[in-house]
């Protein structure tokens, strides 16, 4: 009993749509490499599923955020890959798990040269240099501090010196061109290592932006990396409901919370099963549409925490047990984001916990 009833939600999660995403992306990143960055549960999705889903396709290289993330996703894939922890850790903390720690400033540095000099051994480790985005890595004055002292570097076996664009989703932004110019200036005057540059959008700004490791996420999601232009990843996620009851109402009928929306004719009601407790933005209330046997269906009142409700009156055969799509074809977590206020990513990664999920 996998303890999915009828009354639960399902996200379904295409996995072979993530690996021809990905494919996709390695092909633009080519000649470099294209890891997988799968922070945050696999952006919602799962990391260890799509994880492994990446390794199949030969994707060779990871990224999360967390130390935890990077043991348990470790423990999912075996010792092949390479597994980086963008936010860092310290030296031991993450056992044999064979981990690299992403060192983003300059008291990262010295903690794993000095760790280096204990072990007697050099300990490989990603750099970060901050190239315009003031978040993490080294500043660039503290990026400058380290090529005047290159025995800051001792012990430590660079394999990638890394920075993040902030702007790559709008092409046209200065910031674009003046982040990978930065890049490539402070990089030649520290010992020479491969560069990873590129997130999703990052690889669909030209040749000025190629590295040796492209690091996408949110595309391999199907989250569009070219935003204003057509979609060129396939759709991942596809999240359905069933319709707990069906009721009528008359004409100045509230429903909900707040009883902000009152039927305006004898409606037929739809309560369904998700609510902002799985995700499910409140932002989207009044909003939202779901979409049943191929119809769309307008969300009314407010998204509460396990139920949602929709005006069915135009759609008479809906009955209890009957499902409703709230992400997929029609409405795609950018679509969703969209009508929520946000983006797609916080749409995937909010999704929650209490779903049944399903892989294909
Ligand atoms: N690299 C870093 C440092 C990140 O923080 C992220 C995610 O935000 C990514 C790569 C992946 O970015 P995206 O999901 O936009 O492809």
């Amino acid at each position: 009993n996998s303890g999915v009833g009828a009354m639960q939600a399902v996200l379904t999660v295409d996995l072979s749509a993530v690996a021809a995403n990905w494919r996709l992306l390695r092909d633009r990143a080519a000649p470099g490499a294209c890891a997988g960055v799968v922070k945050a549960d696999g952006y919602g999705l799962g990391a260890a599923s799509v994880g492994r889903a990446l390794l199949a396709a030969g994707c060779r290289h990871f990224f999360v955020a967390h130390l935890a993330e990077g043991l348990a996703l470790r423990a999912a894939l075996g010792p092949g890959p390479m597994v980086a922890v963008l936010n860092g850790f310290a030296p031991g903390e993450a056992g044999e798990a064979g981990l690299l720690p992403v060192l983003n400033g300059p008291g990262d540095v010295a903690a794993w040269a000095a760790a280096a000099r204990r072990a007697g051994r050099r300990l490989p480790a990603l750099l970060h240099l901050d190239t315009g985005m003031a978040r993490l890595g080294l500043a660039p004055a503290e990026a400058e501090a380290l090529a005047a002292d290159p025995a800051a570097l001792e012990g430590l076996d660079l394999r990638w010196v890394m920075t993040h664009l902030a702007c790559a989703d709008d092409p046209a932004h200065a910031l674009n061109a003046a982040q990978a110019g930065r890049f490539a200036a402070l990089r030649a005057r520290l010992p020479a290592a491969p560069t990873s540059l590129a997130n999703s959008s990052g690889l669909f700004l030209g040749p000025g932006f190629a590295s040796d490791l492209a690091r996408p996420g949110c595309a391999l999601y199907g989250i569009n990396p070219t935003p204003g232009q057509p979609n060129p990843m396939r759709q991942a996620v596809r999240l359905d409901a069933p319709v707990l009851q069906v009721r009528e109402i008359p004409a100045g009928t509230p429903v909900g919370y707040g009883a902000g929306w009152a039927a305006p004719r004898t409606s037929r009601i739809a309560t369904v099963a998700a609510g902002y407790a799985d995700g499910y933005l409140r932002s989207l209330s009044g909003r939202a549409i779901g979409v049943i046997a191929g119809r769309p269906v307008p969300l009314v009142g407010r998204v509460s925490m396990d139920l949602i409700t929709f005006d069915v009156t135009d759609l008479p055969m809906v009955a209890p047990g009957d499902r409703v799509q709230l992400i997929g074809p029609g409405n795609t977590p950018d679509e969703v984001a969209e009508r929520a206020g946000t983006i797609g990513y916080e749409v995937l990664t909010g999704l929650g916990a209490r779903y049944a999920r399903e892989y294909v």
